[in-house]
């Protein structure tokens, strides 16, 4: 099935709102596995209106509207839909009843010109009736060619496309396409495209397809079946050779964080934890308590900026800092050594580091990171480069310093 996304609305054309209900219809259809030819917008102008839907029509077998449904005289797309399909409209007393009822919930009267809201093709058309505004939206099937006509707000849009329109499109539909992601840290995009490439360029269905998105790695697998359960069938064995290949690297399947997964591995594993931190200025302890549950292990977390603090609050030796500097390898061991045992917790995690954009040097360049842990009395440190601005930095940092705790 060929599809056309028509939204309309001088606003739109105007740019003085964005036309996200395109964008969300675009992916929920291609998750249908319903392909998207072209996206269309109009204004609110009859003639225009008319072509642009016919036009549409020679060239897409479903055409899915959205807006110029409202109660007033530019609102056209039901009318010009009822007049290329060939069905008159009539009063639909139950549409009538909802928008009256809709009106006394929100304490105002409806008015006369509401009325025409109510008016519905008279044959092969289904009414989905909207619980969040005035205008109901229709679909109208006819030899071969469907419209889907739903309002401009975008709240009502959602629920009524999820829960009307999609449930009828799905129907229609042999094959639909269901993905599952697999989440990789520690290697970029392309470096983990290279270690998978030859699993990527075998599949077919499902297909492999990596991106990157806020600093991790992702791997999307799709299959195209019939239902959840064939698709499982499909992706199982092929998630289970990506995780083989990446090994630890996968640290999570679906829709998670990094945060998540580390507090909750350490809430399972009942292991409690302290955080010093220097450059990331407290991203980890409050990336960690986002974790309903986390109050079990997380003892306390530390920031400490200057090196009097990491002396005094820490324990960092003065002739540490002296001779190594705060940023460097010898300072982040004795701050997660300090923080373990002053707060009395099994894991002790720390970092230093610069995170620009003054403060680098030569043999200590901006982004410059060293991390502590100390775990069960033995204390071990990494450094690390990250690039980016000062914030892009800490984020990674952070990312990075989550990911050792979990391995
Ligand atoms: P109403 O009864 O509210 O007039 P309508 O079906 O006539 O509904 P429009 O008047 O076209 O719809 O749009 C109503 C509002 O919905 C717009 O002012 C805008 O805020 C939002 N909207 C419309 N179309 C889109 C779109 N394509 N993407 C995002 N928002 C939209
Ligand atoms: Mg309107």
């Amino acid at each position: 099935m060929k599809a056309e996304i028509l939204a309309v609305g001088t606003e739109l054309l105007l740019g003085d709102i964005l036309n996200t209900n395109a964008q969300y219809l675009a992916k929920e259809l291609a998750a249908l596995g319903i392909e998207v030819y072209y996206q269309t917008v109009v204004g609110d102008n009859p003639k225009r209106l008319e072509d642009t839907l016919y036009h549409a029509f020679s060239r897409a077998d479903l055409v899915i509207t959205t807006g110029g449904l409202g109660p007033t005289e530019d609102d056209l797309t039901k009318e010009t839909a009822a007049k290329y399909f060939g069905e008159p409209l009539v009063l639909d007393e139950k549409a009538l009843t909802q928008i009256q009822v809709f009106f006394d919930r929100i304490g105002r009267t409806m008015t006369e010109n509401n009325k025409k809201q109510a008016f519905v093709p008279e044959n092969n058309s289904v009414i989905m009736y909207n619980p969040n505004g005035t205008a109901p939206g229709i679909i109208i099937e006819k030899e071969g060619k469907i419209i889907i006509m739903l309002p401009g707000p975008p709240k009502e849009v959602v629920p009524m496309f999820e829960n009307q329109a999609k449930p009828y499109l799905a129907k229609k539909q042999e094959y639909t396409f269901i993905s599952r992601i697999l989440r990789v840290a520690s290697v970029g995009e392309s470096a983990m495209e290279v270690m998978v490439k030859d699993l990527i360029d075998a599949q077919t269905n499902p297909t492999i397809a990596p991106y990157a998105k806020e600093g991790e790695a992702l791997l999307r697998i799709t299959a195209k079946a019939k239902d959840e359960e064939e698709a499982n069938r499909l992706i199982d064995p092929v998630a289970a050779a990506l995780q083989e290949r990446l090994g630890k690297a996968v640290y999570a399947e679906g829709e998670t964080n990094m945060e998540t997964e580390v507090a909750k591995l350490l809430v399972a594993q009942k292991k409690t934890i302290a955080v010093a931190e220097s450059c990331t200025g407290g991203e980890i302890s409050s990336q960690l308590v986002r974790y309903p549950g986390i109050s079990e292990v997380f003892l306390e977390g530390c920031v400490t900026y200057t090196n009097e603090a990491k002396i005094k609050r820490l324990g960092v030796l003065e002739e540490t800092l002296a001779k190594f500097g705060a940023v460097s390898k010898e300072t982040a061991l004795e701050m997660a050594e300090g923080i373990a045992k002053t707060a009395g917790a099994e894991i002790g995690i720390a970092t230093t580091g610069i995170a620009g954009p003054d403060g680098g040097s030569e043999d200590k360049p901006v982004g410059l990171v060293y991390m502590g842990i100390y775990h069960n009395g033995v204390v071990e440190a990494k450094e690390f480069h990250f690039a980016g601005d000062r914030n892009k930095i800490r984020d990674r940092a952070t990312f990075q310093a989550l990911d050792w705790l979990r391995r």
